[in-house]
């Protein structure tokens, strides 16, 4: 601490030049040892991981073939439809067999099947929108998409920490970008007040729209957004909304609609509804749902849409039955089921996880649960640790975050059974004892 950040010669300060010294010379062999292993069954609450050679030096490592079964920490699976569904996976087949794997050319020209149709009619009605277009990529979605709704003389007000495909379509857009404290409406009402006193560089001509960009759950801290208050201020300061929901939607609110039913919130208050396929509904591509008018514009404009290949008529099929479980169109309960389940579990575990006195970050009901390190020189052996005591667990540390904020991301599903959850329980009991990671007392976490 206290050194000097100075410009180096590639443009890189010297003393992030250390750590990543640090990290790729000395440590990069030894944490791919302890976790980045092929997984090799269905991303249950149980999944094979396999083993690989034990650390050598500097060599690269090898898989041994062998696997190990462990419960899964680390899939974004919250309601269970990654693996088998009793009515998800007979339609997935039928499609397959009616309408093949591929859909082989792009929306815009031979790749929209009726399934896409009613996906988007599906998705629109689901977040009472009136329409919704829909992307191969949940990555995609942001950084292709983001470019149409922002450009020169636009001013985008992002969170701190959004994703890095939001990163990357608002580098992408041309427009003029400010970032706000994570998740601090206080410090976005500054932003937006002194932004909107400047105007727009070099002119101060008034900005031609402002968009506020921010996540449901952020997926590095288990937190939800302050949606409430940010809404507030879009109104006061006559901004346009853009809500990434890729880890709320299907995870939150009772009936799985996402961070506004969770809170509360008119989803006539948020423009721009972007959510992804990729973790609650168990398939791949996202989507944006808005005003009928931006949709159409987004279809006839968005490069995504006219040049890149549609969702596969498989994944499709799939969002439409875990979209037609949760809302109870297979005549049954499960879906709230599985939702209640995800919230129990969610809750059960973080708090067993405060009793033991583990620094937890993020909110109750949240399944994304970022448990603190600290110490980035404990990664290796906290992901080796868990690893042989059977828990798929993913540790995260610099660049994706700060060295010193290191941690443990657990994502808890509906899938996880009681027995599940107290097993993994036990295992970070004794990870606790053994890696002196007892960072807060039993008054805080009764709090
Ligand atoms: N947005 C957020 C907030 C994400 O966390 C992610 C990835 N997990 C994405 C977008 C990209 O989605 P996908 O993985 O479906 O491409």
């Amino acid at each position: 601490g206290g050194r000097a950040v100075k410009k180096g010669a590639e443009g890189y300060a010297p003393i992030r030049q250390d750590y990543e010294d640090f990290y790729t010379r000395r440590m990069y062999y030894r944490i791919h040892d302890a976790f980045n292993r092929p997984i090799c069954s269905a991303p249950d609450a149980w999944v094979d991981v396999m083993e690989r050679t034990p650390v050598d030096g500097q060599k690269p490592l090898q898989v041994t073939g062998a696997t190990k079964r462990c419960l899964n920490l680390g899939s974004y699976n919250y309601l269970g439809f990654a693996a088998q569904d009793p009515y998800c996976t007979p339609r997935v087949e039928e499609a397959l067999d009616q309408l093949g794997w591929a859909a082989a050319s792009a929306r815009a020209d031979a790749g929209t099947t009726p399934r896409h149709v009613e996906l988007e009619r599906l998705v629109a009605q689901f977040l009472g929108k009136e329409d919704a277009i829909t992307c191969g990529m949940g990555f995609a979605t942001n950084s292709a998409f983001i470019p149409l709704l922002a450009g020169k003389g636009t001013l985008v007000v992002s969170d701190a920490l959004n994703h890095s495909s939001i990163v990357a379509g608002v580098r992408g857009s041309g427009a003029k970008v400010k970032v706000f404290d994570h998740n601090d409406p206080a410090h976005l009402e500054a932003v937006l007040r002194s932004a909107i006193a400047e105007g727009q560089p070099r002119t101060g001509r008034p900005w031609k729209k402002i968009v506020i960009i921010i996540e449901g759950i952020y997926s590095m801290e288990g937190e939800m957004v302050r949606l409430k208050e940010i809404v507030e201020l879009k109104k006061r300061y006559k901004c346009y909304l853009y809500l990434d929901e890729a880890h709320s939607i299907g995870a939150l609110g009772a009936g799985g609609r996402g961070v506004c039913e969770q809170l509360g919130v008119d989803t006539a208050d948020v423009d721009i509804m972007m959510g992804t396929f990729t973790k609650s509904f168990g398939s791949c591509g996202g989507y944006i749902a808005g005003d009928r008018g931006l949709i159409q514009y987004l279809r006839c404009h968005c490069p995504a849409h006219l040049y890149a290949t549609a969702m596969s008529p498989p994944a499709v099929e799939q969002v439409i039955s875990a979209l037609h479980v949760i809302q109870g169109l297979d005549g049954s309960d499960r879906g709230k089921r599985k939702i209640r389940q995800l919230h129990d579990n969610s809750n059960y575990f973080r708090r067993g996880l405060l009793e033991q006195g583990f620094d937890v970050l993020g909110d109750w009901d949240s399944p994304v649960m970022p448990v603190m390190l600290f110490c980035p020189a404990k990664l290796p052996a906290v992901s080796r640790y868990t690893l042989e005591r059977g828990l798929a667990i993913v540790v995260v540390g610099f660049p994706a975050t700060p060295l010193l904020t290191t941690r443990m991301r657990v994502c808890i599903s509906a899938a996880h059974s009681r027995a599940d959850l107290d097993y993994a329980l036990e295992v970070f009991k004794a990870l606790r004892d053994r890696h002196h990671l007892q960072y807060c007392d039993a008054e805080t976490a009764s709090r």
